[in-house]
């Protein structure tokens, strides 16, 4: 890692905990409501760019009561706030490519120490390289944070030409990250979040072109990422092309099979 790049990172340690997605925030409000019998652990969601990972993963925060760590969100955050990391990640963002392993490693495992992670966490859009998914496996086994359980992950699939259509129609609240969508899921008053009335805001990544790039990156980087944790044997593999909550039913069963499995599995062969 280069020494700008270290010292991004190490500022972001602070800004990481300050600039936090507030969904995993409203993890920590809905816990009265959650369902705290079950322990989901780490929970990895994968898939191409509009999938549905966030959307999903805002159902599993409210359902379970653990935070979503979307590293796209973490990044976001740190451009808002003008943090050095933020003015590394903004470029390589805008063209649809990844941002530095080390650095995003680095902001995740500032991220796992918070205190809210103990009963597990869900990490979407990490890992998104083997380099990811390989330091997160050793981080796991080596610093056995809790809660003490192997990585379960989930693949959602979309075809092709919906996420096209998904991503180029997806509009987000900047406060509360509420996700819609110009062509299935409109606000009930046009342009306005329905919890905060925040104007809805297009990513400045969703258009086209940005897209065809990160498709790119996504069958070049991350689908071994899919066949990694595929071999591992912890993996199931979901149809995102279906109502939200046929693909949340489908999640949830995944993952308490996958936990079911999982149980007897040592976190340690991670
Ligand atoms: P997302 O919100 O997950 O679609 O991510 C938006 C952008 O943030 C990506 O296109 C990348 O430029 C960057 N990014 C997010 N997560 C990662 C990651 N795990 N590794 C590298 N870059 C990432």
């Amino acid at each position: 890692m280069t020494a700008s790049l270290l010292r991004a990172v190490e500022s972001a340690g602070a800004e990481v905990g300050r600039h936090d997605t507030l969904n995993s925030e409203s993890a920590y409000q809905t816990t009265a409501l959650a369902d705290t019998s079950f322990l989901p652990g780490p929970v990895l969601l994968l898939g191409a760019p509009g999938v549905g990972k966030g959307t999903q993963a805002q159902f599993l925060v409210n359902k379970y009561g653990i935070p979503q760590i979307s590293t796209g969100d973490l990044l976001r955050g740190n451009i808002a706030s003008g943090s050095q990391l933020g003015i590394q990640a903004q470029e390589i963002m805008s063209t649809g490519r990844l941002v530095d392993d080390n650095l995003v490693n680095q902001m995740v495992l500032n991220r796992l120490h918070e205190k809210d992670t103990r009963r597990g966490y869900i990490l979407d859009g990490y890992p998104r390289t083997l380099e990811q998914a390989h330091f997160l496996d050793s981080t796991l086994a080596r610093l056995s944070l809790a809660p003490n359980l192997p990585v379960v992950a989930i693949s959602i699939v979309v075809a092709y030409d919906q996420l096209l259509k998904r991503i180029t129609g997806r509009r987000v609240c900047p406060i509360c990250k509420s996700i819609y969508n110009v062509h299935s899921n409109l606000p009930t008053t046009a342009g306005r979040c329905d919890h905060d009335g925040t104007h809805l805001l297009q990513r400045p990544d969703d258009t086209e072109d940005v897209f065809i790039e990160r498709m790119k990156t996504f069958n070049d980087q991350t689908a071994p990422v899919v066949a990694h944790y595929r071999n591992l044997g912890r993996f199931e593999e979901v149809d995102g092309d279906q109502p939200v909550e046929a693909v949340l039913a489908d999640i949830e069963s995944a993952l308490l099979s996958l936990r079911n499995n999982s149980s007897l599995v040592s976190a340690t062969s991670n």
